[in-house]
């Protein structure tokens, strides 16, 4: 059987330097636990622009198209801002999610606990705290129709539209029941049923596919409001939280603040599945191209690292080596080795990007 394979594109700013650090961690799964996997590499973003006028090319794209994962770094710059809106380096990262179908995007909000007192909240509500956000990526209401403004009498009408069809819904339930599967069994929906009609559909649909396909997993439903208030007040009592795409926004970005650091946060795009079985996938750190610490060494890998986790769990089925990494950089952190996104002002000099990716390293080494 063929090695799975990876597109690598590391992007711009600080894309390039945390993306070496999981080249090395990549190479230490293949050298030490026989894990191999076909490396490839292309160019997104300015980067891309630079070199062919274009965020992402055709090929680039059309290798993506054939990957088992697409691993990317970070796309932008403040080089980049006064380009158009065609060949924005946003584009190059809008385009791979467009054309590979993403719908299904999954946020971990993940608390070591040695960075618990960087949360906003007492370290004793986020310790542990390990939840999952499923947001519907492709539909709803940034994508929806009519849209626009437009002049009512002497006044301008501000119009965007929510819409979902049955399909859109069950397919990213189905994509939160089968993680659900894999971890504490647990769902909880969130929608607004009570004042809107998508939200009565995407309620419906969800149980409807719950009843007949995953009757094992536990599944509750919450209306969006109330959940990011139970989300501030006790997030541990969830495991997976599905739900569309504007709440999605908002309630991932929240649960990812309850963990500390941009820095620490993974992410992971999943599409219909392949002829192989795996989905499309395409995995990025949360965070963006950090043009303020580009080029100095202070970047933190681990979001990528963490990114990469994701993709041996999701796109190779290799999750007990998904936890080893996840673990490792665990170690790393509880030892104190930090860069400086993760220290406090008088914490002492911080670890540099290489020198927190040879400390996961060594973590892996002890863990053999
Ligand atoms: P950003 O995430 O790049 O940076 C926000 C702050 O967090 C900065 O102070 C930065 O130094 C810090 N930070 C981010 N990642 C870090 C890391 N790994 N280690 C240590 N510190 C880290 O967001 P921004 O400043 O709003 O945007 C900068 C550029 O990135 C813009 O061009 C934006 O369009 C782009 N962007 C790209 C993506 C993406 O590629 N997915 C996402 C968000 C922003």
């Amino acid at each position: 059987m063929s090695n799975p394979s990876l597109l690598i594109l590391p992007g711009d700013g600080i894309g390039p330097e945390v993306m070496a650090e999981v080249v090395k961690v990549i190479d230490w799964f293949g050298d030490k636990r026989d894990l191999k996997i076909d490396v490839s590499h292309g160019l997104v973003g300015g980067c891309s622009y630079d070199a062919h006028g274009t965020p992402l090319t055709d090929e680039t794209m059309a290798r993506a198209q054939e990957v088992d994962a697409v691993l990317l770094g970070a796309v932008g710059g403040p080089k980049y801002d006064d380009l158009d809106f065609s060949v924005k380096p946003e584009r190059g990262l809008l385009r791979l999610r467009k054309e590979m179908d993403l719908y299904s995007n999954l946020r971990p909000a993940q608390c070591f606990d040695a960075l618990a007192e960087f949360s906003s909240l007492k370290p004793e509500i986020v310790s542990g705290l390990d939840i999952v956000i499923v947001r519907e990526l492709t539909s709803g209401i940034y994508f929806g129709e009519p849209r626009g403004i437009i002049k009512e009498g002497n006044e301008r009408v501000g119009i965007n539209t929510q819409r979902y069809t049955e399909s859109e819904i069950a397919r990213v339930a189905r994509s939160a029941f089968e993680l659900a599967r894999r971890r504490s069994n647990k769902v909880c929906s969130m929608e607004k049923a009570n004042v809107m009609e998508s939200g009565i559909l995407w309620r419906d649909v969800v149980q409807e596919i719950h009843d007949a396909e995953y009757p094992d997993v536990e599944l509750t439903h919450m209306y969006a409001d109330a959940g990011a208030m139970q989300l501030c007040r006790y997030p541990k009592q969830f495991d997976v939280i599905v739900t569309d795409n504007l709440f999605g926004d908002m309630l991932s970005d929240m649960a990812a603040m309850l963990t500390g650091s941009l820095g620490m946060l993974p992410s992971a795009s999943l599409g219909s599945p392949m002829e192989n079985g795996r989905p499309k996938a395409m995995y990025e750190p949360v965070h963006g191209s950090a043009p303020d610490i580009a080029g100095q060494a202070k970047a933190n890998p681990s979001a990528c690292i963490l990114s990469f986790a994701m993709a041996l769990r999701y796109s190779y089925d290799q999750g007990d080596e998904a936890t080893r990494l996840e673990k490792a950089v665990e170690k790393v952190l509880a030892d104190g080795v930090r860069t400086a996104d993760l220290m406090q002002a008088d914490g002492g000099t911080p670890a540099t990007t290489s020198e927190m990716g040879d400390a996961v390293i060594a973590a892996l080494e002890a863990s053999l």
